[in-house]
């Protein structure tokens, strides 16, 4: 492909983004896929040959080279080698595999678990070998990019209802016709901004309409619920997911993505969704990583507590310098800055000041609502949260964001 004289969609298409980068880096205002070169204790990193405070990470509870987790992945290396015979299905499964399964059913109160290689997989994966034509799903519309392709891809009637709206979710299960299945799926609290689903209001729904319910617990695992075990522990309400899918990559500090549910729908799933059938089975230490990281959130309480008092210390400091945090109450906590431009600036007060932390713009978010999201572990100390705060605050004055 000649670069300088090819001028077709796609040439447009990738010129677009070169541009827009271009732009960005001149200014300096490009912040994105910067290598982080070394860790330093749980909430400080090294980047671009300075220290740095973390504020971008989803390692909430701060498990990131935790020892008994990197000794449980050196052991399944020694055990089991680096890779597997290839898919589950066929000679992939290792005994870490059915173990980690086993954790994560009891972990999530659940009858069984299945696995595969990525949260983004287990999304597509299930959401299309469950839905297909003439079947609907109703969907979030600030649910994670992963639900969205999942959906487009089962071909199932795609709807999505307004931000945590239950009523809006009711009027649309009524215009759906009798008999035809339904899939309610929402995150359990919201990538972006932090905020957390009403499960309360929409178990109600999806039993009064009979729908499926699906929830993606990526940023509720380790975060919501008194030991950990995320949403349906915060509210009290168990047994009342059908598909209680998570990821294996955030609090938990391996790669993967799981679902939880009854064992009729794991085994269907073993043999109907084409991301475990057809891609490769997780490598044995991320297995053996993730296996320990669940124990490790139930033999360390203190982790969870720690979290939830350094997430409302930063949120209380926000809100009190005049910052719109959205409805945020969780560990992910956006700072709205408004247009793109003004995120890139933000950004680049912070990390001038040895805050690593990272824009969201459009179309990640919607056009105006570009913001910084920063996120809280609980490995920050009190003091580096109110220093954080503190750069926060000079930087919006500094750019009008507040008074
Ligand atoms: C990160 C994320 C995923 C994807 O998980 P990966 O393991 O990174 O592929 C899915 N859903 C939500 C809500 C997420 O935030």
């Amino acid at each position: 492909m000649d670069f300088n004289s090819t001028d077709d969609a796609v040439m447009r298409r990738i010129r677009y983004f070169s541009e827009r980068e271009r732009k960005l880096r001149e200014n300096g205002l490009y912040f994105y896929n910067q290598p982080v070169q070394e860790l330093r204790g749980g909430a400080r990193v090294v980047v671009n040959g300075r220290e740095m405070g973390m504020y971008a990470s989803y390692s909430y509870l701060g498990l990131i080279g935790h020892p008994r987790i990197n000794k449980a992945a050196r052991d399944a290396i020694d055990r089991f080698g680096t890779g597997t015979h290839g898919v589950r299905t066929l000679a992939g499964t290792l005994t870490i595999h059915r173990e980690l399964e086993e954790t994560i059913a009891e972990f999530k109160h659940a009858e069984a678990a299945i696995t595969y290689s990525s949260g983004y997989a287990t999304n597509l994966a299930v959401i299309s070998s469950l839905m297909g034509r003439g079947d609907y799903v109703l969907s979030d519309k600030l649910n994670h990019a992963s639900i969205v392709d999942g959906c487009l891809m089962s071909g199932a009637e795609f709807r999505r209802f307004r931000h945590n709206d239950m009523e809006d979710l009711e009027r649309r299960l009524q215009q759906i016709p009798a008999g035809a299945a339904k899939l309610v799926v929402a995150d359990a609290v919201f990538s972006m901004d932090g905020d957390i689903i009403d499960l309360p209001r929409m178990v109600e729904l999806c039993k009064k309409y009979n729908a499926w319910l699906m929830i993606d617990e990526a940023h509720s695992v380790g975060v919501l619920g008194k030991t950990g075990r995320g949403i349906e522990e915060h509210f009290d309400l168990w047994d009342t997911i059908d598909i209680k899918m998570g990821t294996l990559s955030k609090t938990i500090p391996s790669v993967g993505g799981y679902v939880a549910g009854k064992k009729e729908l794991i085994q269907y799933l073993r043999h109907a969704s084409r991301a475990y059938i057809f891609s490769a089975a997780l490598p044995p230490a991320q297995a053996a990583a993730a296996n320990e990281a669940f124990k490790v959130i139930l033999d360390e309480p203190w982790r969870i507590e720690k979290l939830r008092a350094n997430a409302s210390r930063f949120l209380n400091g926000l809100k009190q310098a005049g910052f719109d945090t959205l409805f945020s109450t969780t560990a992910i906590v956006p700072v709205v800055c408004g247009s793109d431009e003004r995120a890139f600036e933000l950004t680049r007060e912070c990390q001038n000041r040895d805050l690593f932390v990272l824009p969201v713009v459009s179309p990640a978010v919607p056009e105006g609502l570009a913001r910084l999201r920063a996120t809280v572990l609980a490995s920050h100390e009190p003091d580096e949260i109110d220093y954080a705060i503190e750069v926060i605050t000079q930087a919006g004055k500094k750019l009008g964001l507040i008074q």
